[in-house]
């Protein structure tokens, strides 16, 4: 008769978080074998049980007694905290089992079940700090050569890696943390956000944050798990947070991603992957071992540099709002910006987008500035779209142009806004076409709300007033942006915004007559 042997890891500490399967496999025993410690902790799921505790360096016998009950036809269950394959009991069991030629076939059945490891609970309570590529190690030198650990702590400091430290420090063990501290600084701002995490949901639990350079002046101790950051991690409003990729997208106003989720993998958006931005051309088609020969040669070369984070810059470029010609400078200046990687476009709406790979975008974008260009950011964002006011003869409207520029212009708004300004009645740079168009005429401005700027179905703005005081447009606009802003769903464009709530600053939503044609989603 052979019995059974659960190798169980219950988690942090806190009955939450022990997984039903592992209550249940607890609950099915005869027998519960672990560490004293951990019996207390478990110990309302294990009441009426034979309970084998032992003391902490002793895993070996307890590993050993384990197999011999359920050799013995009993249903056994040894716990871990964490996970129980995570520096705990389930590779022993395994050793003592292969030790004395154990099989699955005819053997005593063993189930490996699964719980939260420390670097998951403790990450939970320090906000979001994982995220990246981690990697746990144990500073503990009992049973592993210090000279090994030290080659681990060098290598994962040099490749950026998040680093969960386990058993960072015990009473007689002091030096191993002081030492990982030295060898990281090598590699890592002393700013680095560091998270100490004491006791995970358990009684005595405390959280504390704090940095490379200053993580030894708190309490850190057997029950701790350190996580140390990445070159991206951060802290915000008393969290500790790793972005979930390096390569940011700049635009002027936010770091935060400006490309439509469908449009973020495209290879030529992501130009820091192995396929280096390409789409599949002959280079990605060649033999996969070639490419995963360059990458390595790549990285031995970097070996011991600290990863240089690259972003993209984005940026609609112009002469200026009202003035259309470039000059042969500025173009020249442009092309300098843009490099050999970088890209300039010129978009179905008269902007001509820079986008180019930088570690700091400030040197760019001074020196186009410079040059007397114009920059705004690219994505949802407010843009103001002017004619050129008869090449500047009919100027009585600009101010209030570049008023609107300097109010509005790059305002996050829940979908893209474009606000048409045209300085005479002829209005031939279609303000009527845009999501919010502004006509001067006879010293005032007539105002044209929600177009429907693409498709079949596209249809001018609603003609909702004329002869508004030209003091009055900039303030008025302004109010109807910021009600958008707050009001606009995610992705809601302007003209449907105005349709779903039927009144905009007092201005009725009107029905304008559209083609009868059957809708076609994009790409059809
Ligand atoms: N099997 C366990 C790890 C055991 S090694 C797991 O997967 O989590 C023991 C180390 O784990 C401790 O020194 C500490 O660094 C970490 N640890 C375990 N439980 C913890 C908790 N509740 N809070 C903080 N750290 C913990």
């Amino acid at each position: 008769m052979t019995g059974t042997l659960y190798v169980v890891g219950f988690g942090p500490g806190h009955e939450d978080h022990i997984t039903d399967r592992a209550k249940k496999a607890l609950k099915d025993s005869d027998y519960v074998i672990g560490y004293k410690t951990y019996m207390e902790l478990v110990a309302p799921l294990i009441e009426g049980k034979e309970v084998i505790s032992t003391g902490m360096s002793e895993e070996v016998s307890r590993a050993q007694a384990a197999v011999k009950q359920a050799e013995r036809g009993k249903t056994v269950s040894v716990i871990s905290s964490g996970d129980a394959g995570v520096y705990g009991m389930a590779g022993l069991v395994y050793e003592v089992l292969a030790e004395q030629g154990w099989n699955r076939k005819t053997g005593i059945k063993v189930e490996i079940i699964p719980g939260i490891s420390a670097i998951n609970s403790c990450a939970s309570l320090l906000g979001a700090p994982i995220m990246h590529d981690a990697c746990t190690i144990s500073l503990s030198d009992h049973l592993t050569p210090w000279e090994l650990i030290e080659r681990r702590i060098d290598a994962a400091g040099a490749a950026d890696f998040v680093i969960a430290l386990y058993n960072p420090k015990s009473g007689r063990r002091t030096k191993q943390i002081e030492e990982a501290q030295r060898i990281l600084l090598k590699y890592r701002s002393p700013e680095t956000p560091v998270g100490l995490v004491k006791s995970a949901y358990r009684d005595r639990e405390e959280v504390t944050m704090t940095t490379l350079s200053e993580m030894l002046d708190h309490d850190i101790g057997m029950l701790t798990t350190v996580i140390i950051g990445n070159s991206t991690t951060f802290f915000y409003d008393g969290l500790m947070i790793t972005p979930r990729g390096y390569t940011r997208k700049y635009t002027l106003t936010e770091e935060n991603q400006p490309l439509r989720p469908h449009e973020r993998l495209r290879p030529e958006n992501e130009p820091w992957a192995l396929h280096g931005g390409q789409s599949e051309s002959a280079e990605t088609k060649k033999p996969l071992q070639e490419l995963g020969l360059k990458a390595l040669a790549a990285v031995e070369k970097q070996k011991n540099a600290p990863p240089e984070v690259k972003s993209i810059f984005e940026a609609a470029v112009s002469p200026g709002v009202v003035n259309k010609h470039f000059s042969p400078q500025q173009l020249i200046a442009l092309s300098e910006a843009a490099g050999e990687q970088g890209t300039i476009e010129y978009t179905p709406h008269h902007y001509v987008i820079l986008k180019t790979e930088v570690s700091d975008p400030a040197p760019i974008i001074n020196k186009l500035r410079e040059a007397g260009l114009d920059l705004a950011p690219v994505g949802d964002v407010v843009t103001i779209k002017a004619c050129d006011f008869c090449n500047g003869e009919k100027s009585d409207a600009i101010p209030y142009t570049e008023q609107l520029r300097e109010d509005l212009g790059g305002m996050s708004v829940p979908k893209e806004l474009r606000i048409g300004v045209n300085g005479c009645g002829m209005a031939c740079y279609g303000a009527v076409n845009e999501d919010i168009g502004i006509v001067y005429r006879k010293g005032a401005f007539d105002l044209f709300l929600g177009a429907k700027v693409v498709s079949r179905t596209a249809h001018p703005g609603v003609y909702v007033a004329e002869g508004i005081a030209p003091d009055k447009v900039v303030p008025m606009l302004t109010r109807i942006v910021e009600e958008y802003k707050e009001s606009g769903h995610p992705n809601e464009r302007f003209f449907k915004y105005f349709k779903r709530v039927g009144v905009v600053e007092g201005f009725e939503h009107r029905e304008t007559p559209v083609p009868d044609v059957e809708p076609m989603p994009c790409g059809e």
